[in-house]
């Protein structure tokens, strides 16, 4: 146990919070994984046994041809693998940085199983989409104006997937996003070392040069506009909402000014144009055990941060975080602790958080209960990475069906309401990654094309294979009886 940690008072008065804290910002965030080099890349793809019903490409959610587009590498065609990836996943770019291909496709990699050494997808779909985007050519065409016209809720991977897939069909998209700029979380959640060199924006850009999609950014839904506008003026609708709500601990001390939201600290640090006046603590403590914990935890840590403890209220197998990222958040001087659920958060007389007070936790009989130990942790910042909800503002009496907060869906990821498509964070079973997120637009988008044109003929045989992939043995939430195909004109537009 660190000295810092105390199982009675704490030994602070005042929260010790500045700005500054580093001699040198040049190289806080600096690259996690640099690209390979175009030697390195040729070396790796070497490595790749080009699988027959590779298992890497089943554990992709996005189902890229990962043997194929690593061929091409080794063939020294870039721009093709690139051209290979997007065609599956047109964020492929920011996935290649953020995926957690640990527990995806580098997980599935026979050589992983083989000689624990997987080849290194991840970087290969970087080195190829930096490639393409570096020379700046857009490796799709529009096909001609279908006069079809889709409301996109917000310009987050599912919202801007979507988007992209349904304007390169001919249809035309405007998202409406509520922020003052588009890309989501990639823009204003992901870590600073996964996403250097306003890599968000550049592929926001490159994603938009398809045509046909205009982004209206500072229009929030359920304030500057409402779905009933949006249904009837748009011949089908698509919510990519994200989850923009903060759930809350619930323990005394929690509304202290130093006890912060981690999403919310991310974005500020995401957008800070300089790094060296964001106020950060001495003592911290991070609460929760998944991604934004570790992203947070790593950051701040970095920012100049002396203690950083990540206290988890489950055992550490529990933790969403995968075994990797928890080591990355220890080599970086993370202190994780599991086995600590919150309790209170002590006050000093001006209102200030200074300490947090843990009861240590143990799992008995697939329950956890606490073990009557109390643990004391002095904190100068506390962050909240307890997971986010969906904030539902504009769904009001929409009737769209929800479950366990989120918005249910199908398997073509239409709501219960006809005419209005959902995916990413927002809907059931999400599984909270960009990747997943990418992969509910495109099927929506699929979906969405097929009601617009009424002829399943007139879809390709792509948009078919994806969507019949998908639709499996899951049931629709549309009555069968109302058949999305059965319609003449613009149904959506009718209701
Ligand atoms: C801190 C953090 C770090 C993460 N790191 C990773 C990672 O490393 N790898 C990974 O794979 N995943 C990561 N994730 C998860 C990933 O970012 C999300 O799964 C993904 O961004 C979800 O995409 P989305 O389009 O559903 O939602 P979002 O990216 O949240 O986008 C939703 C968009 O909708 C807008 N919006 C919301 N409500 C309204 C409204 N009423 N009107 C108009 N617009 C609205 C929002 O402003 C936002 O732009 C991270 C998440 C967080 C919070
Ligand atoms: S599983 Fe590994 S070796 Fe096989 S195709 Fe995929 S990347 Fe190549």
């Amino acid at each position: 146990m660190s000295d810092q940690h105390s199982h009675d008072r704490p030994n602070k008065t005042a929260a010790d919070i500045r700005p500054n804290r580093l001699d040198n910002y040049q190289d806080v965030f600096a690259d996690l994984h640099p690209p390979l080099d175009k030697h390195e890349a040729l070396v790796e793809a070497d490595r790749c046994y080009f699988c027959y019903d590779a298992p890497c490409m089943t554990a992709c959610p996005t189902h890229i041809d990962i043997p194929q587009f690593i061929r091409q590498i080794a063939g020294g065609n870039p721009q093709g693998a690139a051209r290979t990836i997007l065609s599956e996943n047109i964020l492929g770019g920011m996935c290649a940085r953020v995926c957690p291909t640990e527990t995806l496709c580098e997980e599935a990699c026979v050589r992983e199983a083989a000689e624990g050494k997987p080849v290194r997808i991840g970087l290969l779909q970087r080195h190829a989409t930096d490639h393409l985007m570096d020379s700046g050519v857009h490796p799709f065409t529009r096909a001609p104006v279908t006069g079809k016209s889709v409301a996109v809720v917000g310009a987050g991977p599912a919202g801007l997937a979507c988007a992209h897939a349904l304007a390169r069909e001919g249809h035309t998209v405007t998202i409406f996003e509520s922020r003052p700029k588009g890309g989501g979380l990639n823009e204003y959640g992901i870590a600073s070392y996964k996403s250097v060199d306003n890599f968000a924006a550049r592929e926001l850009e490159f994603i938009l040069k398809i045509g046909g999609i205009t982004i209206e950014t500072g229009k929030a839904l359920g304030k500057d506009i409402q779905l009933d506008a949006l249904r009837s003026g748009y011949d089908a609708v698509f919510l990519g909402l994200g989850l923009g709500g903060t759930n809350r601990l619930y323990i005394a001390g929690e509304d202290a000014e130093n006890v912060l939201d981690a999403v919310r600290t991310i974005a500020e640090l995401r957008q800070s144009s300089d790094l060296s006046r964001m106020n950060i603590g001495k003592d911290i403590v991070v609460i929760g055990g998944g991604m934004t914990a570790i992203d947070i935890a790593v950051q701040i840590k970095r920012l100049g941060a002396e203690n950083v403890t990540l206290a988890y209220r489950r055992g550490r197998e529990h933790m969403n975080a995968s075994v990797y990222e928890q080591q990355l958040a220890q080599m970086e001087g993370v202190l994780i602790r599991d086995n600590l659920q919150p309790e209170e958060i002590l006050l000093n007389d001006q209102g200030q958080a200074i300490a947090i007070r843990f009861a240590q936790t143990e799992q008995r009989e697939g329950k956890l209960v606490a073990t009557g130990a109390i643990l004391t942790v002095p904190a100068d910042q506390i962050y909240k990475a307890i997971g986010q909800k969906l904030d539902g503002q504009g769904l009001g009496a929409s009737g769209i069906e929800m479950s366990g907060g989120r918005i249910k869906t199908d398997a073509e990821n239409r709501t219960s309401v006809q005419g209005i498509w959902a995916g990413g964070d927002c809907v059931v079973g999400g599984q909270d990654l960009t990747v997943s997120s990418v992969q509910d637009g495109k099927i929506a988008a699929q979906s969405i094309h097929q009601h617009l044109m009424q002829l399943p003929e007139a879809v390709s045989g792509f948009a078919e294979a994806v969507l019949a992939a998908n639709r499996k043995d899951l049931p629709s939430l549309w009555p069968q009886t109302q058949p999305v195909h059965t319609h003449a004109t613009s149904p959506v537009k009718d209701h």
